[in-house]
Formats: structure tokens, sequence, C-alpha cells
């Protein structure tokens, strides 16, 4: 039974001419998979329909073959061939009742067209604005340009039409498509009637939503997503400036959706946004306009969505990541199940599927994008095969989860961890500066386990392989963890570095369990995610002095596909770390470290009091490797199997675990696939 004070999130609400079953909006969001994996990302929004979301999208879609953001992976409407894919995607959204949306993008001067090899084109002559500084420029357009353009824009109407949506969303945010680019003075620096006021910038906008509606606006609502600040002051598409335009154009649209300026800003991480960051941008808005406003925030809390619709901020709740890490987050604030919903934790692994062109993973949600390809659901599990018991060996994110999904497939489970606290790294690490959403990962699982009268946690209980080949369990799952090296050993280093014990050596195990250094500290990062930053941000804040040696060209580099490199840095930098890059730890010797330059090899001694090693980690294998190795003893036992899961089995980040112990619950009691490909996967279809 719902409680009453959520009500009226479940309110009807119109959009043109449909009607929203509900308020909760799944916005357009990548998941790596597009084109290329049609059926992948059609089944993921089919499970959001069955969640309970009123509005489902699709990811950018893109309109014409003219622009387009090779290397990433979207979706296509360019001719015919792109139809099945999106028909099939707009069915798996109505199968549960949600309305169909689709994001029409057409990039402009964000398209360097690396497949097409078309000339891209915008409103002026402009380098390709993207992550990859392509050495490509998109011409100026002319009128015909533009003409052409609106024709396109009615091509892809019709289609959208036909495909079955029900809501067509031009998009016009994050810098990444062409309405943005005119609609901005930064971009925009026409001096014909598509350039200079605002009511000029915004001419081409009002043409395609006309013509929008002239095509298609009797059955499909009309849409614009739109930036709420594109952080370049009045130079740019500023806040102040996107309210004018709603004012001015307040009926345009069937419905007005909000992101805020870049990507980045929008999607930004638990390290650097609270839930609802953009509710300053957003406020007031809604009051210049009488049409239905979406936002987003990445909006977990159901009391927070009541509240935004209450005060008049938003109609719709919109959301990616809490959709992505919670598909059921409506069933269950509908169902008054608040304590089950999977909280997202903010730490955009799920956008690297997007930046690395590989596929959407989900720390939270480890179902995702493997709803078709592996036919794993978020919340159900298939019945166990078997009435074996299983234990389970550490309660890190690998053993949580490992334990949980065993839970929901009925086996009976006993999880035991070595500490009093569950929770393993997840638990470590919330402790850190920025981290303390992390800790999701442990209380969900914690949460659901509770409930669980088959599955048994045993604290305090540090277990050997003697003790568990006393124990009699069918199955051993080994989730032990991994620990960091002090040796320096990581992707520069291949063999240890030389240490002079007269130097302390900390690593961030240390750190972590409140073993501290004092003074200057080298920190010689050669992981390249979130620790290196991290725990320098703990050090500043503990009064050391920090001096940051990187092999990388920037900190924390392969944050650039979490979104937060640029915050990271800047964050090091307004701290007072002294950071140095392309760097690489040579030596360690009493009194100071020898760097050198990873170009040059010229070296440098810095003198210090101690030196921080964020490199690689091992694996905490002990028990597996003794249990391995007394694999005759285990039928006596009555052992069948013996798996290391997550950093036991291979360090890798949160996701990787919990992706693993899900995965172990999943396999357990299947046949071996032999030679056969552990998932569905599509291939392009091959023509003459
Ligand atoms: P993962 O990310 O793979 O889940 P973690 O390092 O987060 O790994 O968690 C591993 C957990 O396993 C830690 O909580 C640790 O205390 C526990 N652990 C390690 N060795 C043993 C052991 N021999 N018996 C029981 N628990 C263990
Ligand atoms: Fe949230 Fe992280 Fe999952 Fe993305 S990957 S939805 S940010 S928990």
């Amino acid at each position: 039974m719902r409680d009453p004070r959520y009500d009226i999130l479940f309110e009807p609400v119109k959009i043109g001419p449909v009607t929203a079953k509900n308020r909760f909006y799944q916005v357009p969001h990548c998941n790596g998979g597009g084109y290329r994996d049609p059926s992948a990302a059609a089944e993921m929004r089919r499970v959001k329909s069955e969640g309970g979301w009123g509005v489902i999208f699709t990811e950018q879609v893109e309109i014409h073959h003219t622009s387009e953001i090779t290397p990433f992976i979207e979706l296509r409407l360019w001719d015919e061939d792109d139809m099945p894919g999106l028909v099939k995607m707009a069915d798996a959204i109505h199968s549960n009742g949600a309305l169909a949306g689709i994001e029409l993008a057409y990039s402009g001067a964000n398209g360097p067209n690396l497949y097409t090899r078309e000339v891209p084109m915008g409103p002026v002559h402009s380098p390709i604005l993207t992550f990859t500084s392509d050495p490509v420029q998109a011409r100026a357009m002319d009128k015909e340009d533009i003409r052409n353009l609106r024709h396109w824009h009615k091509l892809a109407y019709r289609r959208a039409k036909r495909a079955g949506y029900d809501i067509l969303c031009l998009y016009g945010a994050h810098g990444f498509g062409i309405i943005q680019h005119f609609l901005s003075p930064r971009t925009n620096q026409r001096s014909d009637e598509y350039g200079g006021s605002l009511e000029n910038r915004s001419r081409l906008l009002k043409e395609l939503i006309s013509d929008a509606r002239d095509e298609v606006g009797d059955t499909c609502a009309i849409a614009v997503r739109l930036s709420l600040d594109e952080m370049a002051g009045e130079q740019g598409f500023s806040n102040a400036q996107l309210r004018d335009l709603v004012a001015m154009h307040a009926e345009l649209p069937d419905l007005w959706d909000f992101a805020h300026g870049t990507w980045e800003a929008c999607s930004g991480t638990s390290r650097f946004k609270p839930e609802g960051a953009q509710e300053e941008l957003i406020r007031g808005i809604k009051q210049l306009t009488p049409k239905p406003v979406v936002g987003v925030g990445r909006f977990t809390s159901a009391d927070m969505m009541v509240r935004q619709v209450k005060q008049g901020i938003l109609d719709f709740i919109g959301a990616a990541r809490p959709s992505i890490a919670d598909p059921f987050l409506p069933k269950k604030v509908d169902e008054n199940r608040i304590e089950d919903i999977r909280e997202c934790i903010g730490c955009n692994i799920c956008v690297t599927g997007d930046m690395t062109m590989s596929i959407s993973r989900c720390t939270q949600n480890s179902s995702f994008m493997e709803e078709w390809r592996k036919g794993w659901h978020p919340e159900r599990m298939p019945a166990k095969k078997s009435e074996t018991k299983v234990l389970v060996v550490g309660a890190g994110p690998a053993g949580l989860s490992a334990a949980h999904r065993l839970g929901l497939r009925g086996y009976e489970v006993a999880l035991a961890e070595a500490g009093a606290d569950l929770g393993g790294r997840v638990t470590r690490e919330s402790k850190l500066p920025g981290l303390s959403a992390w800790a999701r990962v442990r209380d969900y699982r914690v949460g659901q386990i509770q409930k669980m009268t088959n599955v048994n946690v045993y604290r305090d209980s540090l277990l050997s392989a003697d003790d568990i080949l006393g124990f009699g369990f069918e199955h051993v799952a080994i989730a032990t963890g991994a620990t960091w090296r002090r040796d320096g050993v990581a992707r520069y280093h291949l063999f240890p570095v030389a240490l002079d014990s007269a130097m302390p050596v900390f690593t961030p195990d240390d750190l972590m369990a409140g073993k501290l250094p004092s003074g200057h500290v080298v920190l010689f990062d050669d992981d390249h995610y979130y620790m290196g930053s991290v725990l320098a941000e703990l050090l500043v804040k503990q009064g050391c002095r920090v001096t940051y040696l990187t092999a990388s060209t920037k900190i924390s580099e392969w944050a650039t596909n979490t979104l937060e490199q640029g915050y990271i840095q800047q964050r090091l930098l307004e701290v007072g770390v002294d950071v140095r890059v392309t760097r690489a730890l040579s030596s360690v010797q009493a009194g100071g470290v020898t760097a050198a330059c990873t170009y040059t090899g010229r070296e440098e001694t810095i003198a210090c009091d101690a030196v921080l090693m964020v490199t690689a980690r091992l694996p905490d294998e002990s028990v597996f490797l003794d249990l391995k190795a007394r694999q005759a003893e285990w039928a006596d036992s009555g052992i069948l199997s013996v798996k290391a899961i997550g950093d036991a089995q291979a360090p890798a980040a949160i996701a990787w675990a919990t992706y693993a112990g899900h995965r172990y619950a999943e396999e357990l009691d299947e046949p071996a696939l032999g030679d056969a490909l552990p998932f569905r996967r599509e291939v392009a279809r091959v023509k003459d």
C-alpha cells in the first residue's frame, strides 16, 4: 500500500496529446550499446517499463548521417535500416504502459563525422567541440543548409512516429546539439535572422518545433531538452537567457526538459555534486510557462521528489542514473518499499561504458545491460537448481552481492566475514573525503540480506582453508579482497622500486586503517583513478604538504571517463597540492625520493618525510590457493566447487566486484558452456 504522502508522484500528467501515467520520467541516457547492441538496449528499457516509469526515453538518436559522433555509440535514424531497432525499443517501453520518448539529435559543431566523412556544419565556422579535439572544423551553414536541416528533421519526425514514439524531444543540452549551438551567443555569431538577438537565435528552434507539430503533432508530444546554464558567463547561453527564452516561447513545446550546462556539470559524481544540485538553476522556470517541466538531480529520495513537485519546481522527476541503479524505483515507492530502493551511488561507472565505447555497467545494478545479453533481472533470480549449501568468504561488495543474489535464488548461504564490519573496501573507502555514498553498496545489500532467513551472516570469522574443509559446504566462494602494493609496482614499474627502509612508505590500506604520515608526503599515483586524489585530499586535511607525482599527463586520468577528471584536478590545485605530471618515482632513499620525467628521463630529487604508493593491488588469495592445493580433500569434505570472485580473483573497481558476486550466483549449478559465448550478441547484417 502506497504511503499517501507519495500520491502526488503518481498523478497522471498531460504532455500535449499524450498523458504520462505518473511523474517518473527516465530522461535520455547513453548505455554504450546503442546501434551496436539494439536488443540489449531495448530490453534494458523494457525492464524499466516493468519497474513503473511513466516516461522512458531512448538515448540520443542521430537523425541524419551528416552529423554523427563516432566513436561514441548512440542510436541512429539515418534511413529505414535503423527502424527495426527503434521499433523494438518503443515496443519494449510500451510493454508496461510507459510513454516512449525519442531524443532527436543533430550534433552540428559537436559531431566530427569520423565515420560518414561528411563535412560537419554549424551556425558558424568553428572547430569541432568534442572530448577528443579532433582536427576537424564545422562549416558555417547557409540558408539552404538550414532548409535541409528542417527537411531532415521532418523525415526523422515521421519515422519516429512510425516507429511508435509518443514524445519527440529535440536535443539542445550539454553543448551536444545544434539547437544549443544556435541559441548560444558563444557558438552563434551570425549576422542574419538566425543570429544576434535571442529572438533570432531561437528562430531555428521555433521552426523545428513548428515543423514537428505540423508533421506529427496530432499524436506526438513535442519536447525540447535545453541547458540550464552553459557555464560560459554572459558570452554563453546563461541561466538568465534561458529564462528569457522560456518566457518568450512559453507555449512553444509541449514540455520543457532541463539539464545543467556541460555533461560533466549535469552528471556530476556524488564526490562533487549532491542530490538535487540543479535546484537553484531550475527554480522559478516552471512559473514562466504553462507547459510541464522536467529536471534531473540524481534523485533517489522520494521525499525530495515530492518536495520538488509540491514547491512548483518540477512537474516530472527526471532520472537517468537513479533509473539505472534501480529500474524498479517507481514501483518500490508505489508499494511503500522505500528501504528496498537500490540507490545510485553517483560513481558514474555507467558513464564510462559510453566514454570507452564498450557497454555500460552499473556498480549498484549488475544486471544493467545484461537483461538481454544474459537474461539477468534487477529484482529476480532463477530458482535454485539444487539443495546444496554455499559458503561465501568475505563480505565486501563481491561477497555481499553473491550472498544476496544466492539468497534470492533460495540457496542456504553462510556469509563469513573476518572483521566486525561488513562492506569490505566500500566501508573503508566511504570514510574518505567525498566518498560517503559508496556505503550504499553495502547498505542496500546488507538490508536485503537481513530479511532473508536463508542467509546467515557470521562476523569476526576469519576463515582458513582448514576451517572451510571442516564445514562441509558444497560450494565455496572466496571473496577475500585485495591489498594495495607497497613496492611501487603498477603500470610504469613492472618490477619493484628500490626502497630505503629509512623512508616510511605508506599504502592506501594504511591510511584507511588510520595509519597516517605527517609532514611532506610524496604521493606516487600509478593507479590513475580516484584513490590517489582522494588520499591527497585526506592528507591535506590532516595538515600534510603533498607533492603528487603521476606518470600520466593529468591527475586521475581514467576519471575522464567518469566526467570528474577536471573537478579532481581543480580541487587538488585549489587545496594547494603540488601537482607534477609526467613524473614517475624512480627510487626512494633516506630523506627523499628521485623522480624522472616520463618523456626525457631527466631526474630530480624531492626531499620529503614520507611516501604514499597508490599503485597496483594484489589479490588476498591465500585461502583460495590453500584450498586449491588441497583439492584432493574436497570430496571427503563434501566440497563440489571453490571459486575466487571479485578483487580476490583480480582487483578492479567496485562495479567489477558486485558484478562478480552477481555472476557467481547466476551461474551456480548452471551447466558449463564449453566453447559457447557466455552472452548473446548481435552481429551486423552483411549486405551484398
Ligand atoms: P571485494 O571488492 O572483492 O568484495 P573487499 O576487499 O571489499 O573485496 O572485501 C573482502 C572482505 O573479505 C573484507 O571485508 C575482508 O575482511 C574479508 N576477508 C578477507 N579474508 C577473509 C577470510 N579469510 N575469512 C573471512 N573474511 C575474509
Ligand atoms: Fe549510479 Fe554508479 Fe550505477 Fe551510474 S554506475 S547508476 S552512477 S551507481
